[in-house]
């Protein structure tokens, strides 16, 4: 499986929200209130446009590629409530573009599908065996690693292939993967 281009979106997401997190919290010493509510509007409209204009590329490039858009499903997105801030805000994201994608694709009958994540974080997406993670980075003992998102995004897309193709294949079993999807290549986003 040749694997291409891989979109990071969360640094972008970050950026926003770091340069209005700077400026609410200037106002909130200045006790400007009306602004601070204009101000997190602003930030709103900002990460939508974003996620507009990052599933419209996703989309394109589907549609021109005749490619499939595999999502991994987000768990327990609601009852998330008790983890960090930042996390929040980018399964928010995360949550938005996907429903983003869905009804693009809908638009112009790009095949999408979502798959559940589990182990895909886990697994090497080169050889199907447990390998490690530290933090961001992803190691397995076949040598493959990269950047562990990155790596998580292909699994998500071959059990999605796999699933296209009906062949009942998960990622943790991913040596009996057939020639079929071995050939196919993958183009990842990461909002992480
Ligand atoms: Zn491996």
């Amino acid at each position: 499986m040749k694997t291409n281009k891989t979109l990071y979106l969360g640094k972008e997401l970050k950026q926003i929200r770091g340069k209005y997190f700077y400026l609410r919290k200037k106002l909130g010493k200045e006790k400007k209130l009306k602004q601070i509510i204009k101000i997190k509007n602003k930030e709103k409209r900002k990460i939508n446009t974003l996620l507009h204009t990052v599933s419209k590329e996703i989309i394109i490039n589907a549609y021109q590629n005749k490619s499939t858009i595999v999502i991994g499903k987000l768990k327990n997105f609601k009852k998330n409530k008790g983890r960090k801030f930042n996390r929040k805000i980018s399964s928010f994201s995360y949550y938005k573009l996907t429903q983003y994608l869905e009804y693009k694709a809908r638009e112009k009958g790009i095949p999408f599908i979502k798959v559940s994540e589990f182990n895909t974080s886990k697994t090497c997406s080169v050889c199907g065996t447990i390998g490690k993670r530290d933090k961001n980075w992803f190691k397995c003992t076949c040598g493959y690693e990269d950047n562990a998102d990155r790596n998580a995004s292909i699994n998500i897309a071959k059990r999605g292939l796999s699933q296209e193709l009906k062949l009942g294949v998960v990622a943790s079993t991913q040596k009996s993967l057939n020639e079929e999807i071995s050939t196919k290549s993958v183009q990842s986003c990461v909002i992480a």
